[in-house]
């Protein structure tokens, strides 16, 4: 028998994951794959918080001739959108689900209440955080770091476009190296593209372990929580 590394997972992913190669709007072929790979987690037991970013809509900045404020209010609203998606892509094979609003917007999902959260956890629901933490100046992944904070989850699976972390974007250098382990130090000093500073620092304190894996092959969120060396894995060691 299977049996997975973690009880309790944060999945954040990118916007633009579900959104394919066009690399905006939503791909549902895409994110039907994404839940079936997160069903598979599921029926292994393990208790599911997920957090959806927004890029694949609006990014806060886009709006570069905009309020700032208002532009990353935006973003906040491009996330619900795409964990409403994922919502109906996961209860339409039967996986039982609840989206958690940082704003509130009741007629469409709930609110985030922490201890609400916990409990549809432990009933074997998936939560998806929607609405990034509700304040500007911060983004999806620092959303992903707190949440697992306050959820308790024992590591955040960081699904990318890249297959780990890299010295350099290995899209432009054919002689991009790739980190297998990193600790939190290393991204901050070396300014890597794992997370932004903000969610690096948050995981840093709160003892998160970050894997980095690449969603080319949705399966790979299974092998991650499975324990199997894929992509970076970032943490105190
Ligand atoms: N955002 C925000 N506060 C948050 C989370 C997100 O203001 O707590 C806004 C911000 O403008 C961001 C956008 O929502 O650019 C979409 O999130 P993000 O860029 O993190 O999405 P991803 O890159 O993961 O698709």
């Amino acid at each position: 028998m299977e049996v997975a590394k973690y009880k309790r997972i944060m999945l954040k992913l990118s916007g633009e994951a579900l959104a394919g190669e066009k690399g905006y709007g939503i791909n549902f072929d895409i994110a039907k794959k994404i839940a079936y790979s997160i069903k598979e987690l599921v029926d292994l037991g393990i208790e599911i918080g997920a957090v959806v970013g927004g890029g694949n809509i609006w990014r806060g900045r886009n709006g570069s001739d905009m309020d700032r404020t208002t532009a990353d209010y935006m973003g906040m609203l491009a996330t619900c959108i795409n964990a409403l998606a994922l919502q109906d892509c996961l209860e339409n094979i039967g996986v039982k689900t609840r989206v958690q609003t940082a704003i509130e917007m009741r007629e469409v999902a709930e609110p985030f209440i922490r201890r609400r959260a916990m409990r549809h956890l432990e009933k074997g629901r998936v939560v998806i955080f929607a609405a990034g933490t509700g304040n500007p100046y911060f983004s999806t992944d620092t959303t992903a770091a707190l949440r697992a904070a306050e959820i308790e989850a024992e590591a955040i699976l960081l699904a990318k476009k890249v297959d780990g972390v890299y010295d350099k974007d290995p899209n432009k250098y054919d002689d991009a190296k790739k980190f297998d382990k990193l600790n939190y130090i290393d991204v901050l000093e070396k300014g890597l593209q794992v997370m932004d500073s903000t969610a690096t620092s948050l995981c840093m304190d709160n003892d998160i372990p970050i894997i980095v894996f690449g969603l080319e092959r949705p399966e790979n969120i299974k092998r991650a929580v499975l324990g199997e060396k894929i992509g970076t894995i970032v943490s105190k060691k």
